[in-house]
């Protein structure tokens, strides 16, 4: 087939690098348009962009000219990696203008019409999207993927919301700098240090939780009646969040019964078999100190979350703890196999 033409909006960011790395090669998409802002609109993407990934820029994307986020952009999908009170103006105009709008921003993802996804746990929410074509008349549309420190905790919730019920969750996470975006939280503050309760993010992985658990009742988001209570810290990693996790359960699991739930985690058809879908979207490691960071972020090229350390709970049920790669399955990737599960669903 023909690839679909595609812009990322925010391209030279933490996140927009990314997904100019993963589109490169995509067996669907193609990359038009790449945008910034007034810094860097006009200026080759090559120079103006400070490229912080080990792989070089891929060539002919290196040399696109930054463009405006607006309605003159190539494309039919819109990737967005737009800081959120940009892409609260931005997407719902590109929306209506007929693009597809992939976002990563928090800005909508509150919208009761807007479906925020992770294919794996909750692709049928993209029923959302008929009451948002009845409310907002847009010849395109908005889907949001979460919050990446939600998308590391949900993955094995839903695993284990399904098999045994989950009523409440105690949770800290240990988050790298560049879920603080580019250029990040200063060296002097985060070096041989951790600095902790990252504004606003205990609400979102709260809220983004529950409604990622959650139902769709009469055209209503309904969320997950899961009580959570959520510490935050930012930590001296470069990419891969950490979140430590105490769950009580509606029926007690062993560790290993836990386990085997996790490991078995697929996603209902046709997500495995998306191109950028994993083979498991959940990898369970019996070594006593996994997962890491630095060696279980890059698992199936990002896209699956780690989980180990699975043991009892004194206090609740069981205690475990997963890493999320938070610019590809938190972000970028992510957001990629929302639109691969989009164009399977006919919707593009
Ligand atoms: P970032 O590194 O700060 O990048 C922001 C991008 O937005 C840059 O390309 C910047 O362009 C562009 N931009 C800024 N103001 C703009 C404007 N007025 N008009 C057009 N473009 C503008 O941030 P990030 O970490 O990539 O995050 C991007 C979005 O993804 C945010 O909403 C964030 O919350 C979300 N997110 C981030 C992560 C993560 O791990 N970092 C994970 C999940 C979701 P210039 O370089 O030209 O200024």
């Amino acid at each position: 087939m023909d690839k679909i033409p595609v812009a990322v909006l925010g391209a030279t960011g933490a996140v927009g690098q990314r997904f100019v790395q993963l589109l490169a090669d995509h067996p669907w998409f193609e990359i038009t348009s790449l945008t910034g802002s007034e810094r860097s609109v006009g200026g080759v993407y090559r120079q103006v962009c400070r490229w912080v990934l080990d792989e070089d820029i891929p060539a002919e994307i290196g040399d696109l000219v930054v463009s405006p986020s607006n309605t003159d952009l190539p494309a039919k999908i819109v990737f967005s990696a737009l800081p959120s009170r940009v892409a609260k103006q931005v997407e719902p105009v590109m929306a209506e203008a007929g693009y597809t709008v992939c976002s990563n921003a928090a800005a909508h993802r509150q919208d009761q019409d807007v479906p925020l996804i992770i294919p794996e746990v909750n692709g049928e929410h993209l029923e959302l999207l008929e009451q948002q074509r009845k409310n907002r008349k847009w010849q395109g549309l908005i889907v949001t993927s979460p919050n990446c420190t939600a998308t590391g905790l949900v993955m094995p919730l839903k695993a284990l919301d399904q098999a045994f019920g989950v009523a409440q969750v105690f949770v800290t996470t240990l988050q790298a700098v560049s879920g603080a975006g580019y250029p990040g939280v200063p060296y002097l503050d985060i070096i041989d240090n951790i600095i902790p309760n990252i504004p606003g993010e205990a609400e979102k992985i709260q809220e983004e939780t529950r409604l990622l658990l959650g139902h769709i009742e009469a055209g209503q988001r309904v969320p997950a009646n899961i009580e959570m209570s959520v510490q935050t810290n930012r930590v001296p990693v470069i990419d891969g969040h950490t979140v430590n996790m105490a769950i009580k359960f509606d029926r007690r699991p062993t560790p290993e019964e836990a386990s085997e739930v996790l490991a078995g985690f697929r996603g209902p058809n046709p997500i495995p078999n998306l191109p950028s879908a994993p083979s498991a979207p959940i990898l369970v490691r019996r070594e006593l100190n996994r997962p890491q960071p630095r060696r279980d972020r890059d698992a199936s090229a990002g896209m699956s979350v780690t989980v180990g350390s699975i043991r009892p709970c004194p206090i609740l049920d069981l205690r475990m703890i997963s890493v999320v790669h938070n610019t590809l399955r938190g972000a970028a990737s992510g957001s990629i196999l929302n639109a691969e599960l989009l164009v399977a669903n006919g919707i593009i």
